[in-house]
């Protein structure tokens, strides 16, 4: 679909189709935001690292009753490990997590006096946190650019041949090439959210995809409108008219939107 054949695209003209594609993803997730529930960066932090081989979903309906249990680093440092497992176990390999969370929270309060540290450098040197997570943590708690390579970031990656590369660092440091490094923490989210909604793994539905003119991967998933429009998800999904209506009018509010109608699914209400 995009005007370039594979191979032959220069890297001013990969620049520019990349930042036309951020920009259109802007205007279409005005409302794009972290998914993780957080109130302060140690919160942010914990979240992350829980959210290893899990869903964002599955975090936020544990860590209301983990800050409460543990509202700092100084309590996660003294948690009981079975304690802690047992509050944390539907996120998976809690055991491990667990540790990891105090050691993680025992590092904060003896080396950074209790605070989250404002570095990739400092972060990743706190069990469990890889640069995934310490540029979420700096994205999102801190305000300072970062790309966070997830599994949706390098799939939609490959898939727009910015990069063609696996390995998250060499996707990262490819990506901040391409797109101006004030943008690379809403570049992430807005990516991540056309992943979880329209780019899918096994069935992207590209007949749905706003950015289907820039992308070369174009006729890999439906190209059918009206069948891709049914492989849509979370408020593109068909029948949640509502919910994305109530994102766009209250972009600022979206998130919290979001965590009612999570909390109404699970508790098998419509939202
Ligand atoms: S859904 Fe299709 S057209 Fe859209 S980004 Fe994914 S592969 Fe490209």
């Amino acid at each position: 679909m995009t005007e370039n054949p594979a191979g032959t695209e220069s890297l001013l003209a990969r620049k520019r189709r990349a930042r036309k594609i951020n920009k259109v993803l802007g205007e279409f997730y005005p409302y794009a935001h972290p998914e993780l529930d957080f109130r302060n960066p140690f919160e942010l932090l914990v979240a992350t690292v829980l959210s290893a081989q899990t869903t964002d979903v599955r975090v936020n309906q544990i860590t209301p009753a983990l800050f409460a249990r543990y509202p700092g680093p100084a309590e996660m440092a003294r948690a009981d490990l079975p304690e802690l497992e047992d509050i944390i176990q539907p996120t998976g390999f809690f055991r491990a997590k667990a540790k990891n969370l105090v050691s993680l929270a025992t590092r904060l309060v003896q080396h950074y006096g209790g605070e989250v540290p404002a570095s990739v450098d400092e972060l990743v040197t706190l069990a469990g946190v890889g640069r995934k997570t310490a540029n979420v943590v700096l994205g999102n708690a801190f305000g300072i650019p970062g790309i966070t390579v997830d599994t949706h970031f390098g799939r939609l990656a490959r898939r727009f041949e910015w990069t063609s590369s696996e390995d998250p660092e060499v996707v990262e440091r490819e990506v901040g090439e391409l797109v101006e490094r004030k943008d690379w923490t809403m570049l992430s989210h807005r990516v991540v959210f056309h992943g979880r909604r329209v780019c899918h793994s096994r069935k992207p539905a590209c007949g749905a995809c706003v950015v289907a003119q820039w992308c070369p991967s174009f006729g890999m998933g439906e190209t059918d409108p009206a069948k891709a429009a049914k492989l849509l998800k979370y408020e593109l999904a068909p029948g949640q008219e509502a919910l994305r209506e109530a994102y766009l009018a209250q972009t600022e509010n979206a998130a919290a939107i979001r965590m009612a109608s999570q909390r109404a699914l699970l508790a098998g209400e419509t939202p």
